[in-house]
């Protein structure tokens, strides 16, 4: 008969209390602490963050987390994909210490009283932020929540959210935070799809139709590096491939560290694009 292996599931802890508790004797025992920030729903993305963690850190923990303050009204916080036990049984594959997964009471006691963080308006009025109103306000303050909570030496982010990457490494720089932010490539399908939780809301049809956003970023290289630096007619050319039942957000090329909009590529531009597909919100973007 054959034996089944048995891991042992990493341990969920769900009071900040008893987490911050574990986190005073790591610290004492001089551990190098690595936060994997997570809404769950876990996927090769999020693995190959915890990978890197792995790599570098003596103690790893992924915060699993649907962060209400992120989300505006009409938004799909409510639908968001939950998963905990395929997402305990992933972290375990990668021995995670701990899984921290609290709830909103848990994290938001008083509700809406809240302090929040809001990161200047340069930054988070564009891209995502344009239609997305308040989202890096609710990015920033969980984030330094979290921090806060789990002082870790190490985070680890994708810059599949490059917007939200910038963001933090500018609230670590302003507010002193020591914290090393980490970040990690795009993890994409064979096909160029980049991953996403959100990826399960669509249809197989859906699917197919999605994969113009790495196709359209791809593009863009390809012209730039045929010579054609300039964005207009970069963006012109690659929206005829565009179909009309894809509804466009955001195209366009930026200042990697300012995200002032750029007329002209240059090396290290941030091209990003953000499109509905069936309904579904999707980003990707990709450093020229
Ligand atoms: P989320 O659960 O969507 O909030 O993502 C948690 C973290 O995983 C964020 O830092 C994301 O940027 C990162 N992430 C999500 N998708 C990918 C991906 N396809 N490749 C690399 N990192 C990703």
């Amino acid at each position: 008969m054959l034996k089944q292996q048995s891991i042992e599931l990493s341990e969920v802890v769900s009071q900040i209390s008893k987490l911050k508790a574990k986190i005073k004797t790591w610290k004492f025992q001089n551990k190098i602490i690595g936060l994997v920030p997570t809404m769950g729903a876990l996927h090769e993305g999020h693995e190959s963050l915890i990978k890197k963690a792995k790599e570098s850190c003596d103690i790893v923990i992924v915060s699993i987390f649907v962060n209400p303050i992120q989300f505006s009204p009409n938004e799909d916080l409510d639908k968001y994909p939950k998963q905990l036990l395929e997402d305990r049984r992933i972290c375990s594959k990668y021995l995670v210490d701990t899984i921290f997964a609290p709830t909103p009471g848990e994290m938001y006691p008083e509700g809406d009283d809240l302090t929040k963080i809001c990161p200047p308006d340069y930054l988070k009025n564009k891209l995502c932020g344009k239609t997305r109103l308040r989202h890096f306000d609710g990015v920033a303050t969980i984030v330094l929540k979290l921090f806060n909570i789990v002082q870790p030496d190490k985070a680890f982010f994708g810059q599949k959210d490059a917007q939200q990457l910038i963001i933090v490494n500018k609230m670590c720089k302003d507010l002193n935070i020591d914290t090393e932010i980490i970040s990690c490539p795009i993890i994409r399908e064979d096909n160029g799809l980049a991953l996403s939780s959100r990826n399960s809301y669509l249809s197989s049809t859906d699917k197919e139709k999605a994969l113009i956003l790495s196709e359209t970023l791809k593009k863009m290289v390809e012209l730039y590096s045929s010579g054609i630096s300039s964005k207009k007619e970069v963006v012109s050319i690659v929206m005829q491939d565009i179909n009309p039942d894809i509804k466009l957000e955001y195209l366009d090329v930026y200042n990697m560290d300012t995200l002032e909009p750029a007329e002209t590529i240059i090396s290290n531009s941030l091209v990003a694009i953000a499109a509905y597909v069936g309904g579904v919100r999707l980003i990707d973007n990709i450093i020229i």
